[in-house]
């Protein structure tokens, strides 16, 4: 049965190892196990679950609908925290659920302080500071006030200031004088925070990059997310088995037609490849609707976005389009409709990986998994339990098992 004739597998038990390696990295920090935007493509409910066998103790979302969703499927053994959100968010449902949140402005101290009144239990908040990001978080001409603020609604029980945090605007660029000033401004903050006498759970500025690069950022708490799914938060410095990690996507699909085209044929709109000799096409039924990105187009000149058919590495033949790309599979070539096309995977088999097709579009891995649309189903597999388990078989690369069917995104 083939309801979707592509599908991404994740492999869970390179989460968990994954977490586990992170862990290591930073021993003297708790992990935060970032799951943001459906897990960064994986699947929310499943990665966090692994996230949380690997080792990790808190899960991190953006929107309070993320930690919500967690909660309310059933992940509960864990904190939760909640960072960005905009007024008239879920607040109460959210200090009912036990959700952790930030603030990272002087309303939303407000309004979390209103939902805790409402749910008649206390809120625990981390007050998020801009170090340097200039994005969500308070800056330190805002953060005397709140602070008063926050110690007011402490003593009257009704919220809990339990941790301090910020993020880093280069990371990704260890050494990076920036990352100091930030580091700085960090400590300071925490500083007048305790000063204050606010006793602090957590303290954490880290993302994955700093947790792979740098032990001097990772305070209480890191908060890796790119990293556990098994890419590279610095490519550009090593590639993930360097620290330890397996990507755990792989983005598949069926070729749904192979036919012969002779020399001078144009391929795809706009006719950007031309083929240069009599060969044989394969039809990919994914596109950019699919999030394969349009930027990884090919030309005549310029393979694009990189494709495992049959063994062989081949890259897409002219435009992206919304539901397919065409591959040039070679004169002569003996594929056939329903033979596996590999788009990225863990790179152990020879496939190409996300970080490549981040390359060839240019931009990054983050957003290559991300972006993977919600018509693909997920599927989940176990590399690292013994076939027998509960939760199924052995995943290998070139061989994916039989697929534990799993939550769609
Ligand atoms: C997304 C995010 C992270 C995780 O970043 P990675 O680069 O994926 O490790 C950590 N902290 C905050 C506040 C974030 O928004």
């Amino acid at each position: 049965m083939n309801d979707f004739p592509a599908r991404v597998v994740v492999d869970l038990g390179a989460v968990r190892g994954n977490v586990r390696s992170l862990a290591a990295h930073a021993p003297t920090a708790q992990v935060m196990a970032v799951v943001k935007a459906d897990a960064y493509g994986h699947g929310l409910v499943p990665v966090a679950l692994a996230a949380l066998e690997g080792g990790a103790t808190w899960l991190g979302t953006a929107q309070v609908t993320e930690a919500l969703h967690l909660r309310r499927a059933g992940v509960t053994g864990a904190r939760v925290l909640a960072w960005l959100y905009a007024p008239g968010a879920p607040l109460r449902e959210a200090v009912e659920a036990d959700v952790d949140l930030g603030v990272a402005a002087p309303w939303a101290l407000d309004e979390v302080a209103a939902a805790a009144r409402a749910a008649g239990r206390t809120a625990r908040v981390h007050l998020k500071v801009d170090t340097g990001l200039s994005r969500n978080g308070l800056v330190p001409g805002q953060l005397p006030d709140v602070l008063a603020a926050a110690r007011a609604l402490e003593a009257e029980g009704v919220v809990d200031v339990v941790g301090v945090f910020s993020h880093l605007a280069l990371a990704d660029e260890p050494g990076h004088p920036t990352v100091r000033a930030q580091a700085d401004a960090f400590a300071q903050a925490v500083g007048a925070v305790e000063r204050a006498g606010v006793r602090l759970e957590v303290r954490h500025l880290a993302n994955a990059a700093a947790t792979l690069t740098d032990p001097a950022l990772h305070w209480d708490l890191v908060r890796p997310g790119i990293a556990v799914y098994g890419l590279s938060p610095v490519p550009q410095v090593a590639g993930p088995d360097a620290y330890g990690l397996v990507p755990a996507m792989t983005f598949e699909a069926e070729l749904a037609t192979v036919k012969p085209v002779p020399a001078g044929a144009g391929v795809s709109y706009g006719h950007r490849y031309v083929v240069p000799r009599d060969t044989v096409l394969g039809v990919v039924p994914v596109g950019y609707g699919d999030g394969v990105p349009r930027h990884a187009s090919g030309t005549q000149d310029r393979p694009g976005g990189p494709l495992q058919v049959g063994g062989r590495r081949l890259g897409v033949a002219g435009r992206v389009c919304m539901d397919q790309v065409v591959v040039d599979l070679g004169p002569g070539a003996h594929d056939a409709a329903g033979d596996r096309v590999v788009l990225f995977g863990p790179g152990t088999g020879g496939e190409p990986t996300a970080q490549d097709w981040a390359d060839a579009a240019g931009t990054i891995s983050y957003e290559i998994v991300t972006r993977v649309g919600g018509r693909v189903p997920r599927t989940y597999v176990e590399s690292d339990r013994p076939a027998g388990d509960d939760l199924g078989a052995v995943a290998h690369a070139a061989h994916p098992p039989a697929a534990v069917p799993g939550g769609v995104a």
